[in-house]
């Protein structure tokens, strides 16, 4: 089978480096590869790319420079931030995280591990449309609670959840408010101040900067631990010599990611509203989350009677590189976690498809993906004894 064509529909997973992100990047594998924490003119150098991608990240989502810190990427944030507050809350007696049910594994999987710590954790419903109610939240709050952590939006149905609500109630009820906003940042707008965000995590690799690197936003007044002790770097809370380079590209990124957000956003919400509309058109399929709270380039549906990763290596085959649920999940046969908090049977949740698209999609990739799919669709349930049973109970 030749490959005419190459189409990537799994920016949520991953993104290439961009040309710009690149370009800021190079200088400083090479020539400007001086210590950040050295007094020379090359170490100085190196200390003030990293002062101004501080600056770029924060006036990206409206926080003080002096409020980011630099880590290795979007579970590291994660992970600092919910063990950082629940560490420091523990010991005035409060014990008790909110969260959801679908949030990624680098937020659940923290809450799970610190059970054997006596923290409880509540995992707030998300409902059939993968939304979490703002109310539910203010309705889980105790007297020991000492953090609410909801992700702005999914990185598997890509839903949008009421942060703003949620920083508010928070707010006014001193609870201290983690958001992953990995999946939202360049998608949508953010103003930690606006929202009362009180610490977010945000990831380069999902907005075209390298792997390996993100930031944790964590406001003002609010005392965490370290996370790692040795020099002074991220004002001794993140020790070790900064990833120059990888900081450099991630302020680069975060710069044109925020900006012109609307523009983009419409463009890429055409092409998958196209996308929605025609891929639903094929019988016993459904689309995953609610259609309005969604991030501009989400696509998740299910068809029944299908095996989602066989759908996968077919689309592979015909150049369509996509996922059936979190990278992270594909390879193990339980079915996503995501899928089954809005209510998804496991056979249903198994024949599920991620298509993440942005705005340099072209309409000739969404072509190219609506004339693979059906027939690889058609073709999968054609020898599937699952989709012949699903055909069988409609003709009873
Ligand atoms: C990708 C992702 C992460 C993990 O970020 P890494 O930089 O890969 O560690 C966390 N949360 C969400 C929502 C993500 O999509």
């Amino acid at each position: 089978m030749s490959m005419e064509r190459f189409v990537y529909a799994d920016n949520a997973a991953t993104t290439p480096v961009s040309e710009e992100v690149l370009k800021a990047m190079l200088p400083y594998f090479r020539e400007g590869y001086g210590n950040p924490s050295s007094i020379y003119q090359k170490g100085r150098d190196a200390a003030k790319a990293i002062r101004l991608a501080r600056d770029k990240v924060a006036r990206g989502i409206g926080a003080q420079p002096e409020e980011l810190y630099f880590t290795s990427g979007g579970s590291e944030a994660d992970n600092w931030a919910i063990k950082g507050v629940v560490e420091a809350l523990a010991k005035k007696g409060k014990k008790h995280i909110i969260t959801t049910a679908f949030e990624h594994h680098a937020v659940l999987h923290v809450c799970q591990s610190l059970r054997k710590h006596g923290i409880e954790t509540t995992y707030l419903e998300v409902g059939p449309l993968g939304v979490v109610k703002a109310e539910d939240v203010a309705a889980a709050i105790r007297e020991d609670t000492a953090l609410v952590t909801i992700m702005y939006a999914n990185n598997e149905i890509g839903t949008i959840q009421p942060i703003a609500e949620i920083g508010k109630i928070c707010r006014e009820k001193g609870i201290l408010f983690h958001t992953d906003a990995v999946q939202a940042l360049g998608n949508l707008e953010i103003d930690v101040k606006a929202q009362n965000i009180d610490l977010l995590s945000l990831s380069g690799h999902k907005i075209h900067a390298q792997k390996g690197v993100g930031a944790l936003y964590i406001r003002k007044g609010v005392r965490i631990p370290n996370l790692i002790e040795g020099g002074g770097q991220e004002g001794g809370h993140r020790a070790g010599t900064e990833n120059v380079p990888a900081i450099v590209g991630l302020g680069v990124a975060v710069e044109i990611a925020t900006k012109d957000i609307q523009a983009r956003a419409d463009k890429t919400r055409k092409m998958r509203d196209r996308l929605i509309d025609e891929i639903t058109k094929l019988p016993r399929t459904r689309l995953n989350g609610d259609r309005e709270h969604r991030l501009p380039g989400n696509v998740n549906v299910s068809f029944e009677g299908i095996e989602g990763e066989s759908l996968l290596l077919m689309l592979d085959l015909r150049g369509v590189a996509a996922s059936s649920g979190s990278a992270c999940t594909s390879g193990s046969l339980d079915p996503s976690h995501v899928l089954l908090s809005i209510g998804l049977v496991h056979e249903v949740a198994h024949g599920s498809l991620r298509l993440s698209i942005t705005h340099e999609t072209t309409e000739e990739d969404i072509d190219h993906i609506l004339k693979v799919l059906p027939p690889v669709v058609e073709q999968l349930r054609a020898m599937s004894p699952l989709w012949e049973n699903i055909v069988k109970g409609e003709n009873r």
